[in-house]
């Protein structure tokens, strides 16, 4: 796996960071970014996305991955993920990120002040991660 840069990861932060204002979050005001660093260099941004019908609502983490993987992407290697607090990827995303990037680096950062709270490889936010024939 490609090893992330200083340059590409204070990059990957600002983007997810920056995102957030683009979030749809009327009913839980959490607005969330994220942003994905692939094994080519490229960054790929998403927002949290509510619904009226609540179940439906999608996380910032799978909107990038989604964006990622339409633009072509084939290895995560990080992720960062900007919220108030900084808190890290729910189940459901830590399982859908794995799938393409199992040891990638993700990066908790608190939006408020911009700044890196926590980093930590995929595989210790999801030990044991669920991959078809690999
Ligand atoms: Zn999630």
């Amino acid at each position: 796996m490609a090893e992330p840069t200083p340059v590409q990861l204070d990059e990957l932060v600002k983007t997810a960071v920056a995102i957030r204002e683009r979030a749809y979050a009327p009913f839980s005001h959490f607005y969330v970014g994220a942003a994905i660093l692939d094994d080519q260099g490229r960054v790929f941004a998403g927002v949290n996305v509510e619904n009226s019908s609540y179940g439906l609502t999608i996380c910032a983490e799978r909107t990038a991955a989604g964006a990622a993987i339409t633009a072509g992407a084939k290895e995560f290697v990080a992720v960062a993920v900007a919220t108030p607090g900084a808190a890290a990827p729910c189940g459901a995303c830590r399982q859908f990120l794995y799938e393409l990037g199992p040891q990638c680096a993700v990066l908790l950062v608190d939006s408020d002040s911009g700044k890196v709270v926590r980093t930590a490889p995929l595989d210790e936010f999801l030990p044991n991660g669920f991959r078809l024939g690999r």
